[in-house]
């Protein structure tokens, strides 16, 4: 059986070490009077509930949600679980007071969040759309609706859902076939099938706010022509609502959560935003429901860690290369002590670590872009956010897949079976590379719209920002990584530079090199973060050499073992720049396999 521990500690350096967050919210009007110690005491308490009340469910919730007679029965426990939830204020944490809300700021909401995700990843998915669903609400929602819903969303009294993925339209929603026709009365009636839709059903809230994508009479094709609705469970007037869930997925992880096919049978709904501009309105909820899902990554991945490293303190296999005298009369040591399984360990130490801080650096740019005094430095925020949220979607998902992979790897075949529990983190964690956009997706957001889109200018100030880290005096014990990262942020530019030429005559290549461009510029905000880490924690050292000496051993070896990866990378890229669109890149992959194969 697993154990988590809330990764106290860690949180801790990052928020106030690293970050200085109370002071830098402090500028922030909403926030002049967040202190270390609330922000402390909302750590502790988020950090209690997931580890005493999440954490126990997290197993037999494996087995699942039933279906029975258009009814969802969430595994047991989850629906008290949930009570105590909303009882202890935890969902409008981050919302705005005026909306019934704590109003604290974005970055403990991440916190907290990852610490649910580690205790329950499956749980978490049902309250896990709110912030998305606020953000919608709040940014384009009309003065009734808010009126109408925001108060129980804010509370938690009723749960939001994402109604956009159709059985032929996933990736490309432009193909969605939901329709929408005005009933005269200011509302709509909308039709279709939604599939794959997370909570679409459930036995926790007596209300569920369906946010629907659909199409308004004579809309144009495409992502043009979509609106988006919301549709309740429960209508204002008591009366169940035309939409209903006709089944649940079985699904290979995350089964605690209902993952619903939902029929609208002529739902009644109301628009948010403008007609036909319903993606631009989706896109409120999808930015947050992305960093909500970088943070099953690190928190999947924290989980994982922790009982792999408890597994490998423990397993005794054979003697050590490298035996302390007192266990020479030992005949096997601990497989910790064997350097294959500590780079297993480190490896997956560095991106988490190195994850959460960048997790939390984006959760405090957020709330500069939504309180910064200065409206320059509000757009300049908006910016950052819109060019990081897509690497801490899909970096730190796919790491967290390879991260619970190594640590499964590390328990041997005892990982491969169900007892230890250890081969639930890898199968929860491998839906995150796909939903809220794939990573691929993600990847060709990152470069086609943040990067290539301003001609690279977005990218270029926050390198500007990381080579100002990596040249600022004392450099610490860290010298060399840093001239490392420094060539680096230069290979980028130009190869950015390349690419921007070699995009006009080969508009293919930026499509087949995005993965890396992600991966690239992930390692460059990763290391930017463990440069300052271990700068911090060499000057803090003596104050506790193990934590502070640890915190430094480990930014070296994300740079010596994993940063190198940059390397390989840059030669993709530069690769696939020289071929432009030669055979060796796709083959006969879109022939008829039969003609071109079958000889
Ligand atoms: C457990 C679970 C929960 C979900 N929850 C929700 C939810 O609450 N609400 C909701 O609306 N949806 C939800 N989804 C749907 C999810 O968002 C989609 O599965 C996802 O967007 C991918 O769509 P698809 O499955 O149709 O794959 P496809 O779009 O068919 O993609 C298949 C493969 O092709 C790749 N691909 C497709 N187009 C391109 C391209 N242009 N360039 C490069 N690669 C491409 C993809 O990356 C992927 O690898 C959920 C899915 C799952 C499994």
């Amino acid at each position: 059986m697993l154990s988590y521990t809330p990764p106290l500690k860690d949180i801790q350096f990052v928020l106030f070490d690293l970050l200085q967050a109370p002071a830098v919210l402090n500028a922030y009007a909403p926030f002049a009077e967040v202190d270390r110690d609330l922000m402390q005491q909302v750590v502790e308490q988020a950090g209690r509930f997931a580890q005493e009340v999440l954490f126990p469910l997290n197993a037999a919730g494996d087995a699942g949600c039933r279906f029975e007679n258009g009814a969802v029965h969430t595994p047991a426990g989850f629906a008290d679980a949930y009570r105590q939830y909303r009882e202890a204020g935890w969902p409008g944490l981050t919302c705005a007071p005026e909306d019934g809300g704590q109003g604290l700021p974005h970055v403990l909401n991440g916190v907290l969040l990852e610490m649910l995700n580690s205790a329950n990843m499956g749980w978490t998915m049902y309250p896990g759309l709110l912030h998305g669903a606020y953000a919608c609400l709040v940014q384009h929602g009309s003065a009734e609706l808010k009126a109408r819903y925001l108060p129980q969303i804010v509370s938690g009294e009723w749960a939001v859902t994402m109604g956009m993925t159709e059985p032929h339209a996933g990736s490309d929603l432009g193909l969605l076939r939901a329709t929408a026709t005005p009933a005269g009365d200011g509302s709509f009636r909308i039709t279709g099938t939604k599939i794959f839709m997370s909570g679409g059903e459930q036995d926790m809230t007596d209300n569920l706010i369906h946010l629907v994508l659909a199409r308004l009479p004579g809309a144009p094709a495409g992502t043009r022509g979509l609106s988006l609705f919301l549709a309740p469970k429960v209508l204002p007037d008591g009366a169940r609502n035309a939409a209903h869930c006709i089944g649940i997925e079985h699904k290979m992880g995350l089964r605690g959560s209902a993952t619903c096919a939902m029929q609208f049978d002529g739902a009644t709904g109301w628009l948010i935003g403008e007609p036909n501009h319903g993606l631009n309105a989706m896109f409120a909820m999808m930015n947050t429901a992305r960093l909500f899902v970088g943070s099953q990554g690190i928190g999947v991945a924290e989980l994982a860690y922790q009982n792999a490293l408890a597994y490998a303190r423990e397993r005794v296999q054979m003697k050590a290369v490298d035996r302390p005298a007192s266990r020479q009369q030992e005949t096997a040591d601990p497989i910790v002590m064997h350097p294959a399984v500590q780079r297993l360990l480190m490896t997956q130490r560095a991106y988490i670590e190195g994850g959460r801080m960048l997790a939390c650096w984006t959760g405090l740019t957020l709330d500069g872009a939504r309180h910064h005094p200065d409206a320059d430095m509000r757009h300049l925020m908006h910016e950052q956010l819109a060019l990081i949220t897509p690497i801490v979607k899909a970096m730190l998902t796919e790491q967290a897949f390879r991260g619970a992979s190594q640590a499964l790897q590390v328990f041997g075949g005892h990982g491969f079976i169900s007892e230890t529990g250890i081969e639930q983190t890898v199968r929860d964690i491998r839906v995150a590379m796909i939903y809220e956009g794939t990573n691929e997706i993600q990847a060709i957001d990152l470069l086609l719209r943040k990067i290539l889109a301003d001609g690279g200018e977005r990218l270029q100030r926050f390198l500007a920002q990381v080579e100002q880290t990596a040249t600022a005096e004392p450099a610490g014990s860290l010298a060399s990584e840093a001239g490392t990262l420094l060539e680096t942020t230069r290979s980028i530019r130009a190869v950015v530079q390349a690419l921007l030429e070699a995009s006009v005559n080969q508009p293919q290549t930026p499509y087949r090199i995005a993965d890396e461009m992600l991966r690239l510029v992930g390692h460059c905000a990763l290391a930017w973060l463990w440069l300052r880490a271990a700068r911090i924690a060499e000057q803090m050292q003596e104050q506790d050499p193990v934590f502070y000496g640890g915190k430094r051993d480990t930014a070296r070896y994300y740079f010596t073992y994993v940063f190198p990866e940059v390397q390989q990378l840059l030669g993709v890229v530069n690769a696939c720049l020289r071929d432009g669109n030669s055979a060796a890149l796709h083959a006969d992959l879109s022939c008829d396999l039969t003609m071109s194969r079958a000889g």
